[in-house]
């Protein structure tokens, strides 16, 4: 567990996230960063949004358990 990732879009250290239990992932490790700018553009890049949707973002992320594979989390848009 002494692995460390970082963001290639921010060069950010990854936190531990632990995913919600009906998401199917367990810890996953997360871009945290709002300023980062895959997170900052992604509202613009999800498609079909609707009025209430507009508060969404994309956050960098990885699995662990999938070989830490990347991946878009969906996540309420802070920013
Ligand atoms: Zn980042």
């Amino acid at each position: 567990m002494s692995e460390k990732h970082a963001c290639p879009h921010c060069q950010t250290e990854l936190s531990p996230w632990l995913a919600p239990p009906d998401s199917g992932w367990g810890e996953i490790l997360v871009c945290l960063n709002n300023e980062c700018p895959f997170y900052v553009g992604s509202p613009d890049n999800i498609l079909n949004k609707g009025e209430d949707q507009r508060s969404l973002g994309c956050r960098y992320a990885v699995d662990p358990a999938n070989n830490y594979q990347s991946f878009s989390l969906l996540a309420l848009y802070a920013g």
